[in-house]
């Protein structure tokens, strides 16, 4: 018999969802990927980078002028300088960011704070540590942290805490409020944030992202999670990065050489270029909340209640008016009975508390919306 690590882990919802939606035919606003092209600029960096002989192993903290460009970004949007030789490494996906980071960090019996609903891949990677993940409820319809619960969750067990904004699977950010906040509550502790900023550039209503670097207490703990997959409209590159003061950068590194030793080379060579000019990504924003607006307008008298997302490019929709079914068994009718898929949001909550949401994805093309929007307006 194999004892399991995981025993509490299936396949993950997103492969699980994709594959009912696919055998049904069904328009897929599940797993969070643009059903559009990248930049022809950025894939023809990439394809000069390949043609070019960039095709042998990176260096193992990144390509250096990707590093530095990274820096810069950072410097620019947040006020605090990443040194790129020593302060930023170049993941195979934000994934494996995290995955580095808790591995780097966390060992037997420590305890991990996260909030549910929670990214689903933060708690097996505590587990496989030997970590305790300590989960706790974000409240009510706009998923606030209860920053007194928090604060009682924190003992002397305490090595590290897991934020995520702008946060998937909700849509919602964390205001400087929460940040200050979240500042103040962890001042005098050695506890390490793992900040998981995926969806930085999606930030919508005139709001800013408020990253951990922008606090400089924070930043000094923290090791930031980011991804050009979701930048760039390329998430099947799985290329990422993270940025961390140099005491941390060098514990994580020690564990990223022997995960990955290295990113993906012609890639990183492109993107290097490409990240030197800011316009694609700081109209990233505009752009994520023009499909939005144009989804939710084309909701217009659906039965769903709607809340609008501040960030990502999912939007949560209530289903409560319609059924009163488990969202995991909706979503499954959804697909079979009306071909659209969607991600049932309990399972990321604490103990799968159901409340009647699914996730749907707007990184589509408006014909898609359109498909999606006419469906969804049938559900009485
Ligand atoms: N980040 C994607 C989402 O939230 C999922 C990626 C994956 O399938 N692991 O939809």
């Amino acid at each position: 018999m194999i004892e399991s690590k995981l025993p509490h882990v299936g396949t993950t919802i997103f492969t699980a969802i994709g594959k009912l939606a696919k055998a049904h035919n069904a328009v897929n606003l599940s797993q969070g990927f643009p059903n559009f092209n990248a930049d022809p600029k950025l894939l023809g960096l990439v394809q000069d980078a390949i043609s070019e002989g960039y095709n042998q192993y990176a260096p193992m903290q990144g390509v250096y002028a990707l590093r530095e460009v990274i820096s810069e970004k950072i410097e620019k949007l947040y006020g605090h300088y990443y040194h790129p030789e020593s302060e930023i490494t170049i993941t195979a996906s934000a994934t494996q960011g995290i995955f580095t980071a808790i591995s780097a960090f966390i060992t037997p019996n420590d305890e991990v704070i996260v909030f549910k609903p929670a990214y689903d891949c933060y708690e097996p990677a505590i587990e496989l540590c030997g970590g305790v993940a300590v989960a706790i409820q974000l409240l009510g319809k706009d998923f606030r942290i209860d920053w007194e619960s928090f604060k009682s969750a924190i003992n002397e067990k305490t090595k590290a805490v897991i934020i995520n904004t702008p946060h998937n699977p909700t849509g919602t950010i964390l205001s400087k409020q929460d940040m200050l906040r979240l500042q103040a509550i962890l001042k005098d502790t050695d506890i390490i944030l793992i900040s998981d900023e995926v969806y930085e550039h999606l930030v919508f209503d005139g709001n800013t992202h408020e990253s951990a670097a922008k606090f400089k207490d924070l930043a000094s703990r923290s090791i930031l999670c980011a991804s050009f997959g979701k930048t760039f409209h390329v998430t099947g590159w799985k290329m990422g990065y993270c940025a961390a003061p140099k005491e941390l950068m060098v514990e994580f590194r020690k564990v990223h050489q022997y995960v990955v030793f290295c990113a993906n080379h012609p890639m990183q060579q492109g993107i290097a270029h490409y990240l030197k000019n800011p316009d694609h990504y700081l109209s990233l924003g505009r752009f994520y909340q023009q499909k939005r607006d144009y989804f939710l307008n084309a909701l217009e008298g659906s039965r769903f209640k709607i809340s609008p997302c501040s960030g990502t490019y999912f939007q949560i929709l209530d289903y409560s008016a319609i059924t009163h079914e488990s969202d995991l068994s909706f979503a499954q009718r959804l697909i079979k009975e009306h071909k659209i898929a969607s991600i049932p949001i309990s399972v990321f909550n604490l103990n799968n508390q159901d409340n009647k949401q699914l996730r749907f994805c707007f990184a589509k093309t408006e014909e898609t919306l359109d498909r999606a929007a006419t469906i969804l307006c049938g559900i009485r």
